[in-house]
């Protein structure tokens, strides 16, 4: 038995295609704005060229690196939860060489840039 689809089963089925490649395309999307006009810790946008440091490097993640260092974990980090440690973060850091406001180079990480209000626990302070 041949069966012709109506123009409303058609359409439903238009629907749903088109609702499942949405539902794929805009987080992609949304990450790919995102990273395109990541704000570094002074608000100002990654230099152009350069890569944002991912927290999820497997050298970052066992450094505690984070790009808001007001968010690391002191319970793995401790030394971050000291009252020396809250005054640390990547923009007063003797391994930070400044790039704009809000990013810059590490001498730890060569795989990407670092946010100036970042913190990772290699941290050392600036002579
Ligand atoms: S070493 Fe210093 S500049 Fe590099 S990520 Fe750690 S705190 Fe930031």
């Amino acid at each position: 038995m041949n069966k012709t689809k109506t123009g409303s089963e058609v359409s439903r089925r238009d629907f749903l295609k088109s609702a499942a490649l949405a539902a794929a395309v805009v987080p992609a999307a949304s990450f790919l704005m995102q990273a395109c006009t990541k704000k570094g810790g002074g608000g100002a946008d990654i230099p152009e060229g350069q890569k944002a440091l991912s927290e999820k490097d497997p050298v970052a993640t066992a450094l505690g690196y984070s790009e808001d260092a007001s968010k690391v974990d002191v319970t793995k980090f401790p030394r971050k939860g000291t009252a020396e440690g809250a005054k640390m973060s990547c923009m007063n850091c003797a391994q930070y060489t400044a790039l704009n406001e809000g990013w810059g180079k590490c001498n730890i990480f060569a795989q990407g840039v670092v946010t100036a209000g970042g913190w990772c626990n290699s941290w050392v302070a600036k002579a």
